[in-house]
């Protein structure tokens, strides 16, 4: 049979994605196969999302069991699932309540509404505004489109809501210069992950929760690709030791499977009274019971600090391997989430390391990014580091050569 082309493929579906020319059909730990047989390791992992792996037959099992319990109740009715992954939650980090919702953009939106909404139904203030930074990434709906500090994510999409504002990442001045009557809330990810894997200095941080507190502003901490493990804790905040009173999660709460979930602090409670915010498919039997074995799992395998440990461990492998290679600039991240920063645009090396059968995308034209589940094993990590280093090194003398031919 003859192979369609990537446009044949998609001719019914709009082509917002740009896309690989590759179909992944098969999935199971570390590993992915395309339609035509050909294994891959991947370190994408759905962008952050499958962090117990492929297929993680626990979480699985429970998924199969709830399949033939219950899929689907509306939240005007109790939901027993979800007191339990509201209490697995809590009970690991400094929130106090949970709202269950679909993605890490709804996770966000709900936030932001949150933060209206306390400051102006409970606290009685005119406040409204939410200040976020250059290059963070905080989704794709109107309102996180907006607080988005990228361009791109904007064009062609005015007029675009009011409330929001955009200033450099540690430039503390430009911050207290944009606070101002109508401030309501900062947001920040702790790893600006779409952004170039970019760490927020523990400085900046310390002085953004003072400023908050001085203004009565309230932090809002996403963690939709950083947290559930990823960077050695589970949650990236608690590297630093702050306590949001909002953090936002989706990607690697479910092992793949939809959810995203918004977490604040209980004097934050009755803001979101009956009625006032919702969610069809928020926290149903089915992704209530995926979570659970998601987070359960997590803890039992103490897969954060695993997170750590192999992270530290890649980052050296790399760090050895390019120490010699003036084409990088910068080796970076937390826990599993690392970026390779170079001199010039990545992209080739990406699709070069598909055809040498490892998966790992971008941050931005620059930066290669590193994304392999928490089970991740040395010896695959040291597969993963002989290709990149090798491909970055070819990469980097044929650049080399045609800057000086
Ligand atoms: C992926 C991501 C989002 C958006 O999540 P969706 O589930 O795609 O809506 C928001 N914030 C950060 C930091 C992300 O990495």
């Amino acid at each position: 049979m003859s192979k369609l082309t990537q446009t044949e493929k998609l001719s019914k579906v709009f082509p917002s994605y740009g896309r690989f020319d590759i179909s992944l059909v098969k999935g199971k730990g570390s590993w992915v196969w395309d339609d035509e047989g050909n294994k891959y390791l991947d370190f994408t992992c759905g962008l952050a999302v499958t962090s117990l792996g492929h297929a993680p037959e626990k979480v699985g099992a429970k998924l199969k069991e709830q399949i033939d319990t219950l899929w689907h109740v509306s939240n005007l009715f109790h939901i027993p699932g979800q007191d339990k992954v509201a209490q697995l939650l809590t009970e690991n980090s400094c929130a106090d309540q949970v709202f269950f919702c679909n993605s890490g953009a709804e996770a966000n939106e709900a936030a932001i509404k949150l933060a209206r909404r306390y400051q102006q139904k409970i606290k009685g203030v005119d406040r409204y505004e939410v200040i976020t930074f250059e290059q963070s990434f905080h989704g794709r709906t109107l309102a996180t489109l907006t607080a988005t500090g990228q361009q791109k994510v904007k064009e062609g999409f005015l007029p675009l809501p009011a409330g929001f504002k955009t200033v450099p990442l540690h430039d503390l001045p430009a911050l207290e210069a944009a606070i101002g009557d109508h401030t309501a809330a900062v947001m920040l990810e702790m790893v600006l992950a779409e952004g170039g894997v970019l760490e927020v200095q523990a400085d900046f941080l310390q002085a953004v929760v003072e400023l908050c507190k001085q203004h009565g502003l309230l932090l809002i901490v996403d963690e939709v690709q950083t947290g559930m493990g990823r960077t050695g804790k589970l949650f990236a905040h608690q590297h630093y030791g702050i306590e949001p009173d909002i953090f936002t999660l989706a990607k690697g709460v479910a092992s793949g499977f939809p959810a995203g979930v918004m977490l604040g602090k209980d004097y934050l409670r009755e803001a979101f009274s009956p009625g006032s915010h919702a969610s069809t498919f928020g926290g149903t039997p089915l992704a209530a019971a995926v979570m659970s074995a998601t987070i359960e799992t997590m803890l039992e395998d103490k897969l954060p600090e695993r997170a750590a440990e192999m992270g530290s461990y890649l980052k050296g492998q790399l760090t050895e391997k390019l120490a010699d290679c003036s084409f990088v600039l910068d080796i970076r991240g937390k826990g599993l989430l690392i970026g390779i920063e170079c001199k010039s645009a990545v992209g080739d090396i990406v699709l070069a390391g598909q055809k040498r059968g490892l998966l790992f995308v971008t941050a931005g034209p620059n930066v290669l990014r590193l994304l392999p589940n928490l089970y991740v094993s040395k010896e695959e990590i040291h597969q993963a580091v002989d290709i990149v280093s090798e491909l970055i090194h070819t990469y980097a003398e044929q650049t080399d050569g045609e800057a000086n031919s």
